[in-house]
């Protein structure tokens, strides 16, 4: 039978278990603190930190932003990474994108220390998460596979496909899913024939950022779709990848945009800086 699998219900349940956490920490005099580097003024990006401040200080989780000047040089972000990475008041760090073009994104990820990197953007992260050691995946990867967990549905041995390789999303959801024990396939733009793969499929991930890309012809009845994507129309709504309405008259389970695979995230982001919190008061 089909379900709204919306993230509301599942953001709630990680807020409310980092709402506990925050209380252990603040017995031990620890204020979990969450430091965001902003070198952008790109709108979206913008909301997207004000939401997690806004998320965070609920929860009780410290946000200290660092906003730069887009004309701020790399050596300028690097050394307030390096001044975040020295602080043991910090306990997570986000490098929000866009970076300005003058500044490489890969050199700068690099310098997260991953006891901080709550984003799992740093190469250390993503080969750690590879080969199954602690650390933080990324949070909307993270999103997508606690959005499956919360809602009972069953990975083993199940034919998943995600649409979508980016390193934040594509390929971390994909590894995970393999570590849950689904048989995985990843599609991307030079996919041929991409309905004929995603029909064979119990679960879909749609990471893209394609408007209606995934419709009624791309999945099989009673599948289980992650929607992914985020995508602003003209008139300003917020779609994702997939077609939901259709995709009802094939008994599919659809994650909404807005309302599912976001909230997660952002809640996700915090349960990682406090867990991250956490496991410095034992280094
Ligand atoms: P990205 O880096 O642009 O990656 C998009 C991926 O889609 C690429 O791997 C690309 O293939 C593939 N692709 C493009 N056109 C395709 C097509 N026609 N058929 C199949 N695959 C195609 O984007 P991203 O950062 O992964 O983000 C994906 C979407 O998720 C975006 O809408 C983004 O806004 C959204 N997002 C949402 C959250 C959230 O918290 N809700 C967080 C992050 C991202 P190639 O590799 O061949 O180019």
């Amino acid at each position: 039978m089909s379900q709204l699998l919306s993230g509301k219900p599942v953001a709630e349940a990680i807020r409310a278990e980092v709402g506990e956490i925050v209380k252990q920490l603040f017995s031990r005099n620890v204020v979990p603190t969450l430091a965001l580097i902003v070198a952008t003024h790109d709108e979206a990006a913008l909301s997207y930190v004000r939401m997690i401040c806004k998320t965070a200080a609920k929860v009780g989780v410290q946000t200290k932003i660092s906003e730069l000047d887009p004309t701020v040089t790399e050596q300028e972000i690097e050394a307030e990474l390096q001044r975040l990475a020295a602080d043991p008041e910090i306990h997570g760090i986000i490098l929000q994108t866009p970076l300005p073009e003058q500044a490489d994104q890969d050199a700068l990820r690099a310098l997260i220390p991953f006891s901080k990197d709550v984003d799992g953007a740093s190469p250390l992260s993503a080969g750690r998460l590879v080969s199954e050691l602690d650390g933080f995946a990324p949070a909307t990867a993270a999103a997508v596979m606690q959005i499956l967990h919360h809602y009972n549905i069953s990975l083993q041995g199940k034919q998943a496909v995600v649409i979508g390789r980016s390193r934040v999303v594509g390929k971390p959801v994909a590894t995970l899913l393999l570590h849950a024990d689904a048989t995985v396939t990843v599609c991307h733009s030079k996919t041929e024939d991409l309905a004929d793969i995603t029909k064979e499929a119990d679960i879909v991930v749609a990471a893209v950022g394609k408007p209606k890309l995934i419709t009624i012809d791309h999945i099989k009845t009673g599948a289980i779709v992650i929607d992914v994507g985020t995508n602003i129309l003209e008139d300003g709504t917020l779609v994702g990848d997939v077609d939901a309405e259709a995709l009802a008259a094939k008994d599919a389970s659809v994650s909404p945009v807005p309302g599912g695979v976001g909230p997660v995230t952002t809640a996700i982001l915090l349960h990682h800086t406090v867990r991250a919190a956490k496991n410095s008061l034992n280094a």
